[in-house]
Formats: C-alpha cells, sequence, structure tokens
C-alpha cells in the first residue's frame, strides 16, 4: 500500500534497532511467501476476492494479521491492481484474463512490527509494450535501493528512480503516491517519493526501514480516484506498473527485507504467467 504525498506530516521516525529488524524481516518474509501462495494461484477465471480470501487464511495461519484490512477502513487483505489500476484496488469479482497485469500489494503485522512488498505479475497474454513498462519500472525498483545507504538522502533515491523511468525511458512517475518509513506502523515518517533531486530531502542513516514503491505510469502521471474512495486509476487508463520493498538502511547496502525470490519461483510453476525481471 503507497502514501499519499503530504498525508504523513510532522511524526518523528523511529530508527530500528538489530532485534527488530529481525522482527521486521520475519514480517516481511510472511508478505513474500504470502505473495508466492497468490503467484501459484492466479489463472484467466480467478477473482481478487479468492486470492484476497486465500491470503488472509495463509497470513493468519501463520501467526500474522493482514496489515490493510480495516486501515483506514480498507476492507481487504491484498491490494488488487489490474491493468491502468495503478494501486489501491479493492478485491473484486471481476475474472482475471490473460491479457492483464496484476499489482499485488501485501501488508502483515507480526508481533508488533509491519512489513509490505507488492509485485505486478503479467500473464502470458500481455504485449511488449507493456512487458516494457513492468521490466522498467522493477529495475527502477533496485536502482532506488541501491541508494537507500547510510550518509545518503531521500532525494537520491526519489532521483534515481525518477530519472531511470521518465529520462531514460519516457515513462511518467505517479506523484500523488509515495513511500514510507515502516515499522511499528505500516506507514511511517519519512515519506519517499519516486521522484525528486538528489542530494535533497530526509538524511538516512544505518536502521532506517522503508519501503520503497515505485508507481509507474505508460500515458500520463495523472491520476483519479475511484467513487470507492480507494481505487487509483490513470487518467488515460493506460497501464500502470508497481513493485515494492521494505528495506532497512545499513552502510555500503540497503538489507532488503522482503524477498521475491519465493514469488518467482511460483511464477515459473505457473504456465498462465510471465516472469518479469528487472530490465537489466
Ligand atoms: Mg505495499
Ligand atoms: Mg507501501
Amino acid at each position: 500500500m503507497g502514501l499519499f504525498a503530504s498525508e504523513y506530516e510532522g511524526k518523528r521516525v523511529f530508527h530500528k534497532t538489530p532485534a527488530e529488524i529481525e522482527i521486521m524481516r520475519q514480517a516481511n518474509t510472511l508478505v513474500s511467501k504470502t505473495l508466492a501462495h497468490v503467484g501459484t494461484m492466479l489463472k484467466a477465471g480467478v477473482t481478487g476476492e479468492m486470492i484476497d480470501k486465500a491470503a488472509e487464511e495463509f497470513i493468519r495461519d501463520h501467526g500474522g494479521k493482514p496489515a490493510f484490512k480495516g486501515y483506514h477502513g480498507f476492507p481487504s487483505t491484498l491490494c488488487v491492481s489490474y491493468n491502468d489500476i495503478v494501486v489501491h484496488g479493492i478485491p473484486g469479482k471481476r475474472e482475471f484474463k490473460e491479457t492483464d497485469v496484476v499489482s499485488v500489494d501485501c501488508g502483515v503485522e507480526l508481533e508488533g512490527f509491519f512489513g509490505d512488498a507488492a509485485y505486478t505479475f503479467a500473464f502470458a497474454g500481455i504485449s511488449e509494450d507493456v512487458v516494457d513498462l513492468l521490466e522498467t519500472t522493477y529495475a527502477s525498483l533496485y536502482l532506488g535501493i541501491e541508494k537507500a545507504v547510510h550518509g545518503n538522502r531521500i532525494g537520491d533515491i526519489s532521483f534515481a528512480i525518477q530519472d531511470y523511468c521518465e529520462r531514460k525511458h519516457g515513462y511518467s512517475v505517479v506523484r500523488d503516491l509515495v513511500g514510507h518509513g515502516i515499522g511499528r506502523s505500516l506507514h511511517e515518517d519519512p515519506e519517499v517519493p519516486n521522484y525528486g533531486r538528489r542530494g535533497k530531502g530526509f538524511l538516512m542513516t544505518e536502521g532506517l526501514a522503508i519501503a520503497i514503491e515505485p508507481m509507474i505510469n505508460m500515458g500520463v502521471k495523472e491520476v483519479y480516484q475511484d467513487s470507492d474512495g480507494w481505487t487509483i486509476h490513470t487518467r488515460d487508463r493506460k497501464p500502470s506498473a508497481h513493485y515494492e520493498h521494505s528495506v532497512v538502511v545499513q552502510k555500503g547496502k540497503a538489507d532488503i527485507l522482503s524477498d521475491h525470490t519465493f514469488l518467482l519461483e511460483a511464477i515459473k510453476n505457473n504456465a498462465e504467467l510471465q516472469e518479469i525481471l528487472p530490465k537489466s
């Protein structure tokens, strides 16, 4: 789940101890395994409601609590955002099609700490230009993570993502929603925008936990909110992509707490999906 830009102001930033980071790693591992479970289920004809129910059972069976359910009244365990839906899609009765891209965003609370990660799944029938949007967005997530090191500023992450997606590849960064700090709350300070200037913004030091989540549109950057009060669509109804990891800032290299390898394995074993990897 992303954060509406400037929704969360004036809060303090809490750095995590090594013991807290290990609990967060467990919460994020449960998120990662839940996304993998969803990856085994995604087939044409399956609905958002079906994967949402399975995800909730999976999380509760493993001792966690769905973090999104009830968050500001959000009704579901997962955000399921297909095609022109950017983020915050409410799982419903629409059946997936073999030409869909589906961002699945999952949050878990475990022992008082939160995990948050997302992956945009691709059915086998999507067009090459949509594959390129997904691979570019996924690559930008890792370019952002490369900048999440002790002594850098949030703007270094923001710039890396924006420069790669907009200047190098001609896509658009959504401005209205941003990444965020994470820990004892799902959304903490600082905000982590996917656009910005190098060397600006909050100074990152070791133990800062943040969720980095580029939301990148094929067409215009503008979005609008559905009448359901949640679902965010692209204004031009062109496709959008979304990938997210929760990471901890460390010296030299960020520690990625969420692990996409589980879901990439699930995709390999699901003939209806194609594996999307970061563009090289
Ligand atoms: Mg999320
Ligand atoms: Mg998030």
